[in-house]
């Protein structure tokens, strides 16, 4: 029956597009590029427990960096580093995907270790004004995975 299972996930992901799995924008745990590391932020980042943060600046829409929690090892709250300094200084890869990137594309994306997060978005041509990028959500390896075993990865 797993077998099964994992068999026809993974023949799923020609299919289907990672807007379909993605953690939606709303429920995105991100971070004002203005913050300050201080220890209200840290303990609050810590309590989150996520490996990735995406970053924003102005509006959360606009997501311009990732901070990867082993960037604050060497953090001291004490000390209220902008956040803006650790960005500048891991400058992670962010990696963009359209809404409709199949899954199958985006594994082979994720395995080429750039990043094991994209952010999701798609073209927004509604309306009168110009088109503009609009962010819908991240996608991980993880939701991948999930996808190609049919169930829950549950976290240590
Ligand atoms: P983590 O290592 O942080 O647990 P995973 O890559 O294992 O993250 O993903 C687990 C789930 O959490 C996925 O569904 C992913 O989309 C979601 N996720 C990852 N980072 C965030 C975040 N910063 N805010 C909200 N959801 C997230």
């Amino acid at each position: 029956k797993e077998e099964v299972d994992i068999i026809e996930g993974a023949l799923e992901l020609t299919r289907k597009p990672v807007k379909d799995i993605m953690t939606k924008i709303e429920d995105v745990y991100m971070l004002d590029y203005l913050s300050l590391l201080d220890f209200e932020t840290v303990t609050e980042i810590m309590k989150r427990g996520y490996t990735r943060i995406p970053v924003y600046e102005g509006d959360k829409s606009n997501i311009i960096a990732l901070l990867n929690i082993k960037d604050l090892a060497l953090v001291d709250p004490d000390d209220r580093t902008p956040l803006k300094t650790v960005i500048k200084f891991f400058q992670h890869p962010l990696v963009f995907v359209f809404d409709d990137q199949k899954l199958d594309q985006m594994l082979q994306d994720f395995r080429k270790g750039h990043s094991h997060m994209a952010i999701v978005r798609c073209v927004n041509n509604e309306g009168e004004g110009d088109p503009f990028y609009e962010t819908l959500g991240v996608v991980t390896l993880e939701d991948v995975i999930e996808e190609i075993i049919q169930g829950e990865i549950i976290d240590e």
